[in-house]
């Protein structure tokens, strides 16, 4: 098995954290943590890359379906259809919209445990019921009923992988081999080295 240190998962700035002047601030809450930044680039996606990236896992349409319509009858409200697949096709018409309006920022990051980490520091898709201390708790605050009343996805500045599976497609769907570069960060040794020496004089 890999060591944990190799662990890669890919992190997006989307268009409304690109507009609200958080690069800075999402880069540094991932530099801090001890992750090591291996590929990063600005561009703007088309509509056909947004949709290759969110159905790159054929069962994401089913899933996020049966969440939505999950959500909505928890809030005992009554989803604009029983079935997933057609709840979804909306949900990706709007993430299309959303996702190509602007430049984003995509990176891999590399690090122990890199894909739980990142999914911890962005917090939970929603806004609303993102913890605090998470980028999607502490900066923005939209909702899926507002999102859903206004017709559009829900706006949570941060794309972040949900497995390691995920990472690995969805890195190769963002950056050819040659844009990632392997390297040595001093500070692995402290990280991850078994002994910590060569400190004192
Ligand atoms: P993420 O990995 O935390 O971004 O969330 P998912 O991979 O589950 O979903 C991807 C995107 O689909 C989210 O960022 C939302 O834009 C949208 N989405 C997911 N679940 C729901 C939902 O229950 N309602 C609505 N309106 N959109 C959703
Ligand atoms: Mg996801």
């Amino acid at each position: 098995m890999e060591h944990f240190s190799k662990e890669r998962t890919l992190v997006m700035v989307k268009p409304d954290g690109v507009q609200r002047s958080l690069i800075g601030e999402i880069i540094k809450r991932y530099e801090r943590m001890g992750l090591k930044l291996v590929a990063m680039k600005m561009l703007l996606p088309t509509e056909d890359h947004i949709e290759k990236h969110y159905t790159l896992d054929p069962n994401w349409m089913r899933i996020t379906g049966e969440k939505t319509i999950e959500g909505y009858k928890k809030k005992g409200q009554q989803p604009p259809s029983e079935d997933p697949l057609e709840i979804t096709k909306v949900v990706l018409a709007n993430l299309k919209k959303y996702m190509t309006s602007g430049p984003v920022v995509a990176m891999v990051w590399q690090g122990a445990h890199a894909v739980k980490i990142s999914r911890k520091i962005v917090g939970g898709t929603e806004p609303l019921s993102s913890d605090v201390g998470t980028i999607r708790g502490d900066f923005v605050l939209d909702s899926y009923q507002m999102s859903d009343m206004d017709g559009r996805a829900v706006r949570n500045l941060i794309h972040a992988s949900g497995s390691p599976e995920e990472a690995e497609n969805e890195i190769k769907h963002w950056f050819a081999d040659n844009e990632i570069i392997g390297y040595r960060l001093v500070q692995e040794q402290i990280l991850y080295d078994v002994n910590i020496d060569g400190i004192l004089e």
